[in-house]
């Protein structure tokens, strides 16, 4: 790094709310290790020289490739992606090699234009047509040109066949003509699978840019068919795009965060042939937290789904089937009268438009309903899958007194009776496994105050109130669970023709997942989501060097070997060999008398002298917040190091979540229910509630905690055989309004995404790229006519030598010189021609 010399200017770090602030050195410390600015404010600072960064020249301000910035360091990328912001609407979006950066808008925006459309027509869908076929850089950074790319890399990877049958990319008709099979970059090797990974933190827009992702393909796929395909491209594709309503209303819901906010992570694989066409889609999901089914906090609601049909006319249109108990009650009318409808301060929370952009609860539950007739679910099923909301409804306010033993009694019969009614199952039964536990005992093993029942050893073991109440809960939260995995399922059924091969056929993946967390209490879904960015952070490590290692393959220049900070050390310690932190909770998990506390114990003791794993601090109340809980202990909590920063997960209730024991009573009273749904997912083998996965698969294939850690490693297989692309979403406030760039979110945002390793990355190579064509264009003209002969590599490096440049400064590849990002001052000032 080039010393600091009066006049410079600079970046200055203030403090984490204000970040960094600009201004001019106007002293340089004797001791060399402090400097005085100016600042724009007007104040004079001296402060060390850590906290001073290089800034840019006010010209370069708002450039479209963040590699382009002379000065490339956290402040210079911040402060662009800011006044790119500001600037126009296009400026949501800036890159930083091939990563797309998309700060949310908050408000419609004119350069998706065809998002608005109902239709896919011609006219309307400018903005995609722009992006067809054009390479990364061309035209402003946009979703859809991240979209067409990868389409693009698609097809012309793997197949010869398809291959041959393509233009050039050098003959004038693949230059001059803009269809989606305009293919200019091919790359035979690349796999003939493509994945775009989205990711940010909740609000950030990652399920509005998938959707977008979604929509450039059902343009780009509409006019192609496969022979043979019983559904046309064009319709799986429009299939696809129509199906989201509906997933939404079952899988998100209104948090403080976002109003639209996915409660799940989903993997959507779309199966595309060798011309082009969508020959199926499947999705995948991650996580959904069926917890909001029973308790939300202030400001939240629960699923979307409640409320549509809480403000349906139906059963009245259409009608309902004969004998559907739905018709039987009343519909729910308040919300206030539903405990589950009613957040942490008793009251429902206000919903004053449903799903942002979805028209209200009326209108978004009759999108619902049309697709799940479009997509083939019968009068029959449809009328059950109501009657069982609305039962979850109707059990949520069963409530619980005592009796003079002390056991849990039911109180109100007539939400029970209406539960029984709605969720169609036998009175008795629902009574029992909502005050009961059947336990199987060996003989001998019989003990006071346990009931006989009919059959010999088997004993009702009453439950307690607090147990009673949440056994009631799990039954709902395993309900829903079910009937979400039931709905992708259905939805999966309409993406694919059962008779169609997929096996070997190319796709494209789109991951819309939940981002880094770290709450002021943090437990085990939070290490289960920050697992899955460990995941995703190293996959993208990895994928980011391989990217521009590849750039300097194409170019035939021998890689600088850049090193990264790796997270394998982190990832180890939750789910590696030995001790980790999944192998405890398992083992835990499975001893009849162990508890969180001794789990937590275990873990910090087998971790004493790691890296990744420490005890809380003393006084630790917990995670990023200031907490009202009481000081935490190495019984209670452990701190784990990931590489977005420290959190603090407390493990109380992780054995119990980890076994996520449905009670055998209430599994069978639902798969006795008459209700065609219920009985179908309480069956054997049925889908499992928490992680979406099947039943079955191994010793470990119980637990939550390593059924997730399967399904993930399936994911992460998946992705690491793609050629990944990625998208990171920035929030630029908390209070999703427009206009408003909070540089301390967004700072925080860009280095937990990796965004200012990768930066890190591209200024420790050669990550300035001048194409010859510019050198020629500007020197040749005033070089002596000899020059004027040398062919372009030769005279860019005769160019660069004569201009005092050092043999390690740049590097010539094949059809651009490359500098090192110090050398960015020299390049700017070559093209000045200063
Ligand atoms: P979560 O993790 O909570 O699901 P998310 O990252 O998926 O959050 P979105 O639901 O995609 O966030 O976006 C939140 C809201 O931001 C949207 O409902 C929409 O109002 C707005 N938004 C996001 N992206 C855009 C966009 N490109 N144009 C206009 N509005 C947008
Ligand atoms: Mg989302």
């Amino acid at each position: 790094m080039a010393e600091w010399q009066k006049g410079d200017a600079a970046w200055c770090y203030i403090n984490d709310d204000v970040t960094y602030e600009a201004g001019k050195i106007v002293e340089l410390g004797e001791d060399d290790r402090s400097v005085t600015l100016k600042l724009a404010s007007g104040k004079t600072l001296t402060t060390e020289r850590a906290n001073v960064l290089r800034a840019n020249k006010d010209k370069q301000d708002g450039v479209e490739d963040n590699t382009f910035l002379r000065e490339l360091n956290e402040a210079t990328i911040l402060h662009n992606v800011g006044v790119r912001y500001a600037k126009s609407e296009g400026g949501i979006y800036s890159t930083t090699g091939h990563i797309l950066i998309a700060v949310n808008p908050f408000r419609q925006l004119k350069i998706y234009e065809e998002a608005q459309a109902r239709a896919l027509d011609a006219a309307r869908a400018l903005p995609i047509k722009r992006y067809l076929g054009k390479p990364i850089g061309s035209e402003p950074p946009h979703i859809y040109a991240i979209a067409d790319r990868m389409y693009r890399l698609l097809l012309s990877s793997g197949d010869s066949q398809a291959r041959s049958r393509r233009p050039s990319p050098r003959s004038p008709r693949a230059r001059h003509r803009g269809g989606p099979l305009l293919l200019r970059c091919r790359d035979r090797s690349a796999p003939r699978a493509q994945a775009i990974i989205v990711s940010g933190p909740s609000g950030a827009g990652k399920t509005e840019t998938c959707k977008l992702v979604l929509k450039h393909l059902a343009y780009v796929t509409k006019h192609l068919s496969e022979a043979g395909m019983s559904k046309s491209s064009m319709e799986l594709g429009a299939l696809l795009v129509m199906t989201n309503p509906l997933l939404e209303a079952f899988g998100n819901a209104e948090t403080n965060l976002n109003r639209n906010s996915s409660r799940f992570g989903k993997f959507t694989q779309i199966h595309v042939s060798k011309k082009g066409a969508i020959l199926g889609a499947s999705i995948q999901t991650y996580l959904l937290e069926a917890t909001r089914v029973v308790v939300h906090a202030e400001r939240n609601c629960n699923y979307h789904i409640f409320y549509q049909a809480r403000r349906s006319r139906w059963p009245a249109a259409p009608r309902a089937p004969e004998g559907s108990h739905y018709r039987a009650t009343r519909r729910p009318s308040d919300a206030n009268k539903y405990a589950y409808l009613r957040n942490a301060t008793g009251k429902a929370t206000a919903r004053p438009g449903g799903r942002v952009g979805g028209g209200g609860d009326a209108a978004e539950f009759k999108d619902s309903l049309s697709v799940l007739q479009k997509i083939g679910v019968s009068e029959k099923l449809i009328a059950s899958l109501w009657e069982t909301l609305s039962g979850l409804l109707a059990l949520g306010n069963i409530t619980y007194g005592e009796t003079v033993n002390g056991d849990a009694c039911i109180q109100n019969t007539k939400a029970l009776g209406t539960a029984c009614k709605l969720l169609q199952c036998h009175d008795a039964l629902l009574q029992q496994g909502l005050t009961s536990r059947t336990l199987k005992l060996k003989g001998g093993e019989m003990q006071a105050p346990l009931r006989r029942s009919r059959r010999a050893r088997r004993w009702h073991v009453p439950l307690k109130q607090e147990e009673a109440e949440s056994a009631r809960d799990a039954l709902a939260k395993a309900v829903y669970g079910k009937l979400f995995s039931w709905i992708v399922t259905q939805i999966n059924t309409a993406l694919i023709d059962k008779d169609t091969k997929l096996d070997d056929t190319g796709f494209l993946g789109i991951l819309d997942i939940y981002g880094f967390e770290n709450f002021e209490r943090n437990s085990l879904e939070q290490l289960l989501i920050n697992f899955t960015n460990e995941q995703l952070h190293q996959h993208f490590a990895i994928a980011l060097f391989k990217t521009e290692q590849e750039i300097y393959k194409s170019e035939g220049i021998v890689w600088p070997g850049v090193e990264w900070e790796d997270n394998t050390a982190c990832l180890e310690a939750i789910s590696g060999k030995g001790g980790s932190i999944f192998n405890l909770l398992t083992e835990h998990s499975r001893l009849p008398k162990s508890s969180d506390a001794s789990m937590t114990e275990g873990l910090l003791n087998e971790h004493r002298k790691s890296k990744h794993i420490s005890p809380p601090k003393m006084g630790s109340k917990g995670g990023r917040g200031t907490g009202a809980g009481t000081k935490l202990t190495g019984k209670e909590a452990f701190v784990i190091a990931h590489f977005a920063g420290s959190v603090m997960y407390q493990t109380a209730g992780w054995l119990k979540k980890n076994t996520d024991s449905l009670h055998e009573d209430l599994s069978l009273c639902m798969s006795s229910s008459s209700a065609p749904i219920l009985k179908d997912l309480f069956s054997v083998g049925s889908i499992n509630a928490f992680t979406g996965g099947s039943k079955g698969g191994g010793k470990r294939a119980g637990f939550v905690a390593d059924k997730y850690q399967k399904q993930l490693d399936d994911l992460m297989r998946t992705l690491r055989a793609t050629s990944s692309h990625f998208v990171r979403c920035i929030k630029p406030n908390h209070e999703q309004a427009p206009n408003k760039f909070n540089k301390w979110l967004v700072l925080d945002q860009l280095r937990n995404s990796g965004m200012v390793d990768a930066v890190r990355l591209l200024s420790s190579g050669y990550s300035v790229r001048i194409p010859f064509t510019t050198l020629e264009e500007s020197f040749k003209p005033l070089c002596p006519d000899k020059f004027k002969a040398l062919s372009a590599p030769t005279f860019a490096t005769c160019l660069l030598t004569a201009l005092d440049l050092g043999r390690t400064d740049f590097l010539v590849g094949l059809t651009k010189a490359f500098f090192k990002s110090t050398k960015l001052a020299f390049v700017d000032a070559l093209m000045d021609g200063t």
